[in-house]
């Protein structure tokens, strides 16, 4: 590396070592004509882009976005669905320094907002298509496609210092549901996720002739470890379109027609299919694996989907956006009768899985419900701008007090059982999964607060035919006064994604308590139903 007379450092001959744009298209030179990305087009035709189309697609949108000179570091937020352009941009974003950002095309104007504010965002890319209004957002704009990328509007930035990445630099931003009320930025650097795949790579995942569907939207990070699996292992990627989601049949016909062999889907993914159209997946003869993870698989459901899919490889996939997993664990084949709850197993080669109790001991008896730490080399570098909500779960090591490092501690309760595996029990706080998408309860009670009409407000889920739907209690400022239901939900929908809108709001006298004064969300739970 080099230094120039201004203090810019520029890139000398050493490649960065850990390096998403490195790892994710080494099979560029490998395998330059296999499909990287299987695309489908409004036709429903299907397109295959090379490791050679990917790369040069890559290339291209770096040289546009080197034009803008912007700092390492700098964030660029991406409105996009998972799609072999927004690829191309992860890996340009990657090869400059600057972190991807991925938001939805759903998400709310306000969210947007908030996002783009707190991040200070140097750019908001979006993909080519309809997409929302504009919006109130004054830095940089520009628009993406296959064909590739325009800058509408250059940032106004400082020049630029510093060229070289390092291995901690930001590779990604994802953001998820915050309790504070705000959705908080989990910062994730190249050296995290890449030594993530590195390992589960070679813990077998996943081969080189898979093609692997992925069914989560880009800022959902199931959809980046889609990616970061396929291209990580050479094989080939097929981003499943959303309106082949809505319907079992639609969905199956896809998967079919793109040789898919490998599915990536959280639990509720199977739902419809297994209830309507379950003798549909027997067409689904080409599938080895299937990947679910984010949430607890109902155990009658998952024994349908084995019998559905026999041969099939199961796999539970645990762990949070902070560590982009921990574990992946074969379901048992046939899972047996008696079994309640799924293992976690163990955590990805290189890392380990600890249970600790409230006193910061290590349990290693079976049976005893504690909370699970995360000891890796691939952990998140910490939330945006949030040095307090960092050190609540980046703590120091309960086994290694002194060595000054630090693991994760997740908010997850398990057990071991005979043979130390890890089983999944609950949160230890008040965050939910709302098919499959990680809701603070607290966030969605920030908003209802924000309410004129309200005083207070607690939201909880009930149990209705089947799933768990998000149902709110709220105390009004004014007790006497009517409440216009429809008029604080679409006051929700203005502020939140549609899977945090709760599907009731119902006034009460007073929020339940625990007896330490903590929101009792069980009697909660049992208070807006009779209410109903
Ligand atoms: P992910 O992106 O992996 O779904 P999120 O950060 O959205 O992660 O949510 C993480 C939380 O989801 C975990 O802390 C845990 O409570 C829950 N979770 C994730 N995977 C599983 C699983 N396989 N079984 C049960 N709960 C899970």
């Amino acid at each position: 590396m080099q230094r120039t007379g201004q203090g810019e450092t520029v890139q000398g001959e050493e490649p960065t070592a850990d390096n998403l744009y490195d790892y994710l298209l080494a099979p560029a030179a490998r395998t330059p004509d296999k499909a990287a990305v299987v695309e489908a087009d409004e036709s429903g035709t299907l397109t295959d882009i090379s490791y050679r189309q990917l790369a040069a697609l890559a290339e291209q949108y770096t040289q546009t976005l080197e034009l803008l000179g912007l700092e390492v570091g700098e964030r660029i937020v991406v409105e996009a669905p998972s799609c072999a352009a927004a690829v191309a941009l992860l890996l340009a974003c990657s090869k400059l320094g600057l972190a991807f950002v991925p938001v939805s095309a759903q998400m709310p104007d306000n969210r947007l907002m908030t996002i783009l504010t707190s991040l200070d965002a140097a750019l908001y890319a979006r993909a080519h298509g309809p997409g929302r209004p504009e919006l109130p957002w004054a830095g940089g704009t520009a628009r993406f496609a296959l064909s590739g990328l325009s800058i509408d509007k250059a940032p106004a930035r400082p020049t630029r210092r510093r060229r070289n990445v390092l291995a901690l630099d930001t590779a990604y931003i994802i953001f998820t549901s915050g309790s504070s009320g705000r959705p908080k930025g989990v910062v994730m650097s190249h050296r995290a996720i890449v030594t993530f795949l590195r390992a589960v790579i070679a813990d077998q995942l996943v081969s080189q002739c898979d093609r692997i569907a992925s069914t989560s939207p880009l800022q959902f990070d199931f959809a980046l470890f889609g990616i970061g699996l396929a291209l990580g292992s050479g094989a080939t990627l097929v981003p499943v379109p959303r309106t082949c989601l809505d319907s079992p049949r639609r969905m199956v016909t896809f998967l079919r027609k793109a040789r898919v062999t490998q599915v990536h889907g959280v639990p509720s993914l199977w739902r419809p299919l297994l209830r309507h159209d379950a003798q549909l997946l027997k067409q689904l003869d080409q599938v080895r694996s299937v990947i679910f993870a984010g949430e607890s698989f109902p155990l009658a459901e998952l024994r349908r989907l084995q019998q559905m899919l026999p041969g099939t490889r199961l796999v539970n996939g645990y762990g949070a956006t902070e560590s982009m997993a921990a574990s992946f664990t074969e379901v048992p084949d046939p899972l047996p009768a008696h079994q309640r709850t799924l293992s976690i197993g163990h955590a990805h080669r290189g890392a380990e899985m600890i249970l600790v109790d409230s006193a910061g001991r290590a349990v290693t008896r079976p049976g005893v419900i504690a909370e699970i730490y995360l000891r890796s080399p691939a952990l998140f570098s910490g939330y945006w701008n949030d040095p307090a909500a960092t050190a609540q779960v980046l703590v120091p090591d309960p086994l290694q007090a002194r060595h000054g490092h630090t693991v994760l501690r997740t908010g997850d309760l398990a057990c071991l059982d005979e043979r130390g595996e890890l089983h999944f029990v609950g949160r230890a706080d008040a965050q939910v999964q709302i098919r499959g998408h990680r809701v603070e309860l607290g966030e969605v009670e920030s908003v209802l607060a924000q309410h004129p009409a309200i005083a207070s407000a607690a939201a909880t889920l009930v149990p209705r035919g089947g799933e768990h739907v998000l149902m709110a209690g709220i105390v009004l400022k004014d007790i006497t006064a009517p409440f216009d239901e429809p008029a604080a939900l679409a006051h929700c929908a203005r502020h939140l994604p549609a899977y945090m809108t709760p599907r009731r709001i119902r006034p009460l006298a007073d929020l339940p308590l625990t007896e330490n004064g903590k929101a009792d969300r069980a009697r909660l739970a049992r208070l807006v139903t009779t209410a109903a």
